[in-house]
């Protein structure tokens, strides 16, 4: 993995204020200012991104959002739109969460027109996949990977393929307290990069696919480890520096 720079990204989801933010971003900022060979990403509600954005500049901190729209404006009450993130200096954008799929009805359909307009924008996407628990134990782990990826990715060019961060958060294990095993996060992680290699081979070694699910101070060295894990979308243990800038310092 020498030649993919680790990405640990914190979802902080529908938490802190810009208050609460601020405090956070304080404390983070000393805590990872030795690391190199990393980079760290905050993902932080839109109602933050301005400060945040303001905060890390000239730091290894990027910011991203949790979610766009597919449309660069138009009649959509409570949306955000790529440009809008652009022009704020955010870095990328999280784009189908598992959250977001459940509890908002975000669709395959809608993030095949949201992953290229993120990169359009001059937005980094990570696109997020995985299965159920009732899926893997049915078997259809591979088979739902394979159809998020073909889907949600169909309308990238192979040339910008590389630029999607792919993170495999299997359902099960997000904000449970269950995390994959290192073979199950290797496994599927490994899968997921050969299924972008069906399209392009080099995009495959290039792009960086990242582990979600209950991932921990005690468990990121591990799971860093993988070769096919190239980092880790973070989402309870992003919510305060300590842990989070230990999980940055595992992949390190
Ligand atoms: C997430 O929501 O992306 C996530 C991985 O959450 P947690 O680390 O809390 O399981």
């Amino acid at each position: 993995t020498a030649a993919r720079t680790p990405l640990i990204a914190g979802n902080w989801k529908m938490h802190k204020t810009v208050e609460e933010a601020e405090a956070f971003i304080q404390a983070l900022l000393p805590r990872v200012a030795t690391f190199d060979s990393v980079d760290v990403g905050i993902c932080p509600p839109f109602t933050s991104l301005q400060a945040m954005v303001d905060s890390a500049r000239g730091s290894i901190v990027r910011v991203y959002a949790q979610n766009m729209h597919y449309a660069d404006q138009g009649a959509f009450t409570g949306e955000v739109s790529a440009p809008m993130l652009s022009e704020l200096d955010v870095h990328g954008v999280i784009l189908g969460h598992s959250e977001r799929r459940e509890y908002f009805g975000e669709t395959d359909k809608a993030l095949a027109l949201k992953v290229p307009k993120a990169l359009e924008a001059g937005l980094e996407p990570i696109l997020c996949v995985g299965e159920t628990e009732e899926e893997r134990e049915r078997g259809d782990t591979e088979r739902k990977l394979r159809h998020q990826i073909q889907e949600d990715l169909a309308k990238v060019p192979e040339d910008r393929l590389a630029d999607v961060v792919i993170a495999y958060e299997p359902i099960w294990a997000i904000g449970t307290g269950l995390t994959a095993t290192p073979e199950q996060a290797q496994e599927a992680c490994a899968f997921v990069r050969a299924l972008v290699g069906q399209r392009s081979e080099d995009a495959a070694q290039r792009v960086r696919v990242l582990y979600g699910g209950s991932m921990k101070a005690d468990n990121a060295a591990e799971l860093l480890a993988l070769p096919d894990v190239d980092g880790g979308l973070v989402g309870g243990a992003s919510l305060e520096a300590e842990p989070f800038s230990t999980i940055v310092g595992a992949a390190s």
